[in-house]
């Protein structure tokens, strides 16, 4: 008989077929599991929500990272909150320009899970630039006075652990902490299940920052397939100021991410522009 594994999600529900079970723990803060799914491939959940899978997780990735770092005029120095994956630190430190990524992931359990059977991510955390903290996301940010160009706050969602990381006193620390150029991308949700999270998390964002933005992505794993990033900048628009050129001469190359998609990621459908209508900055 095939095992499946469900998440429900506002009167909705996913099914995944589990090819087997690889890792099962519970930590201090979260249960762990790894599994092997025949559609996605090793799949990480935690508390019974997928996190990432091997098959679609470069999307959430490659988009948290590299339309800020593309967007900044030189990204040296990135703050990972959450993410004990690794999948964004492996995308940040794509580029050359960064001389040091921080990750500070609350669970250590969750690294040493990942290192132990999700390479795919966490192939990251053998990269010299990358240093991580095994410590709360908002003791860390309350304590440190590092300087960063990006901080990119890679979270469950918001409640219980990640609460905090979506509080007023995390961002008054996240506008303390980035250099006058600086930009935080976070973690947003879902404009079809959490449109009051969305617009909560840009509101905290335009209390701060001078220019915000939502861009969105669409994904196999996580529910309704279309999922969203915040974006407070201090000073560099997202598209204005997207550096194409050094896009192109880079010669990276993404599963998802492009020049095209940049630009159309910041698109909007109607109903989810209207929830968050005077929280975006327009492209002026
Ligand atoms: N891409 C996923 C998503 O969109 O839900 C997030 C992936 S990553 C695994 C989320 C991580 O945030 C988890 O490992 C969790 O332990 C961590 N986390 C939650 N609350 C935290 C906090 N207060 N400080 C640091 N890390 C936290």
């Amino acid at each position: 008989m095939a095992l499946w594994f469900e998440e429900e999600q506002g009167g909705q529900a996913r099914k995944f077929r589990v090819e087997r079970t690889i890792y099962q723990a519970v930590s201090p803060f979260q249960r762990i599991d790894i599994v092997e799914t025949s559609a996605l491939g090793r799949m990480l959940l935690l508390d019974g929500l997928v996190m990432c899978s091997e098959g679609d997780e470069f999307i959430y990735h490659e988009m948290m990272a590299h339309v800020p770092l593309f967007s900044h005029p030189k990204g040296r120095s990135v703050l990972i909150i959450g993410g004990g994956d690794g999948g964004t630190a492996r995308e940040v430190l794509r580029h050359p320009s960064v001389e040091r990524c921080t990750l500070v992931e609350i669970d250590g359990m969750v690294v040493d899970a990942c290192k132990a059977h999700f390479h795919q991510t966490a192939c990251a955390f053998e990269d010299p630039r990358l240093t991580l903290y095994v410590q709360d996301g908002i003791a860390f940010v309350a304590q440190s006075e590092e300087r960063f160009d990006l901080i990119l706050v890679d979270s469950t969602d918001p409640q219980g652990l990640a609460a905090p990381l979506f509080g007023d006193e995390f961002y008054r620390h996240i506008f303390r902490l980035l250099t006058d150029d600086g930009m935080v991308v976070a973690q947003a949700e879902s404009a079809y299940f959490q449109p009051d999270q969305q617009r909560a998390v840009l509101a905290r964002m335009n209390s701060l920052f001078p220019r915000n933005y939502l861009y969105q992505y669409f994904n196999l794993s996580y529910p309704g397939n279309m999922w969203g990033f915040a974006l407070g900048s201090k000073g560099p628009c997202p598209l204005l100021d997207f550096r194409e050129v050094d896009l192109n001469a880079s010669g990276m190359e993404f599963r998802y991410y492009s020049a095209a998609i940049h630009r159309a990621s910041f698109a909007l459908p109607a109903f989810q522009a209207r929830n968050v209508a005077g929280l975006v900055t327009r492209f002026a």
